[in-house]
């Protein structure tokens, strides 16, 4: 079985240079010293590394991995480890990038890095996974580190593959460490709520928009793409909240119901095994028709360059609020201004992730846990704090939700540079 894609959107797609664009359009408006506007275009270091390892059948594969550290002047690198086809240095690169300015923005003492595997995980048994993130931490473990650089879950990744990394990781150095990455499961040091907080942290700015919006949430319609860690998670908030979630899509494409659908009762049905599209009752719907499904609240929380130029024009949403790392590219973005579409961009939306991530390891670090209640609450302030921060910055600069997080992001690091200087 071919992998599965999520669509011809992504075709001819650059992650990197919509990445660099984005910053090249940030520093011009921030007026930033062309001398650190250029050193922020390119990561500080890259390891690719080939990962050997045997398959069942008992051939060897080797495999191609990356870590990438972009920028790390405010702290250790931080940023998820991906397992997909698409993976490259590039991607990656990108992907790096965008968890500097997310952490910046977020004021979290961290800088931006991410890491992943080209490979396919949907073809390929837990033995031969477990074998993968083996080797492949062994290969990257000279970046790595509670004060080096702190990996975590992304695509295709959770919190088993997170308790490898952790004890390949402890092994080599002999005694247990569990600050070295987060989205571990709580009985290793892991954090209540790591799993739940990127969806949760999203649905947080989704209602202080509504509230902002003087809209009620029980009148409101959504439409969520992807429904792995964030989809599923914020799906199940928003219906929770009586917000009526009327598609919903996985890789292999959506279920719809105009009248909402159950989504405890659908995230049973995926848990059993069952594919979003088959769910008993619903209409199947592409991912591609899925966004343009008219609704208020539409949540891309799969993959990059979903919403291109090309079927922006036919997004009918009123506020979207994104779950995905790159979901939207800059044409497609001023396009949906043009329409008035209120936007939560992906370094703010999605930032729970990361922000739960620095609470696991500040926990990891003091040996001492917090509640969920804690947790959430913390989680809450943040989010919101930094969604006041991006709507005020918007509105005194005239410029779009997504380039006043990014100058909040760039302007904090390149401000920590300038007062670091040029070693030596
Ligand atoms: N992979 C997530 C992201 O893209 C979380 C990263 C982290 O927790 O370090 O933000």
């Amino acid at each position: 079985m071919p992998f599965p894609s999520w669509g011809e959107t992504r075709e001819g797609h650059s992650m990197l240079k919509e990445a660099v664009e984005q910053l090249d359009r940030a520093s011009h408006l921030l007026g930033l010293d062309p001398n650190v506007a250029d050193r922020l275009r390119y990561p500080k270091r890259a390891l690719v590394v080939t990962v050997p390892i045997r398959m069942d059948d008992g051939r060897v594969v080797s495999y191609t991995g990356y870590r990438v550290h972009h920028n790390v002047t405010l702290g250790p690198g931080k940023g998820g480890i991906r397992y997909s086809p698409t993976v490259s240095l590039e991607e990656t690169t990108a992907l790096a990038m965008w968890m500097t300015w997310k952490c910046a923005l977020m004021n979290i003492p961290f800088g931006g890095a991410k890491g992943g595997v080209c490979c396919d995980t949907h073809k390929m048994s837990r033995r031969e996974i477990q074998a993968l993130t083996r080797r492949y931490t062994s290969e990257i473990v000279m970046l790595i580190g509670p004060e080096r650089d702190i990996p975590a879950p992304d695509m295709y990744t959770n919190e088993q593959t997170m308790a490898w990394i952790m004890d390949t990781y402890s092994m080599q150095v002999g005694y247990s460490v569990p600050g070295v990455v987060t989205g571990k499961p709580v009985v290793v040091g892991g954090s209540l709520g790591r799993r739940e907080a990127t969806g949760i942290g999203l649905c947080n700015l989704i209602f202080a928009t509504l509230d902002r919006l003087k809209l009620d949430p029980q009148k409101m319609t959504a439409v969520v793409q992807g429904f792995g860690n964030v989809g599923s998670v914020a799906a199940l908030e928003l219906w929770r909240d009586k917000v009526k979630v009327v598609a919903v899509s996985d890789v292999y494409g959506g279920a719809y119901h105009p009248a909402g659908l159950p989504v405890d009762a659908l995230i049973r049905h995926v848990d059993e095994g069952g594919k979003v599209s088959e769910f008993p009752g619903a209409t199947a719907v592409s991912n591609r028709e899925l966004l343009e499904i008219p609704c208020d609240i539409l949540t891309p929380c799969a993959t990059a360059g979903q919403i291109t130029k090309e079927n922006a024009p036919k997004i009918q949403c009123r506020i979207l609020a994104e779950g995905a790392n790159g979901p939207t590219t800059l044409e497609a973005d001023a396009i949906l201004a043009d329409k008035g579409v209120f936007i939560i961009p992906d370094v703010l939306g999605n930032a729970g992730g990361v922000t739960t991530s620095y609470f696991e390891w500040v926990q990891d670090t003091q040996k001492f846990f917090w509640d969920i209640g804690e947790i959430n609450r913390q989680l809450e302030r943040i989010m919101l704090q930094a969604f006041q921060e991006v709507l005020a910055l918007s509105k005194e600069r005239g410029v779009s939700h997504r380039m006043a997080a990014l100058m909040i992001g760039i302007s904090r690091v390149a401000e920590a540079m300038r007062f670091r200087g040029l070693y030596p």
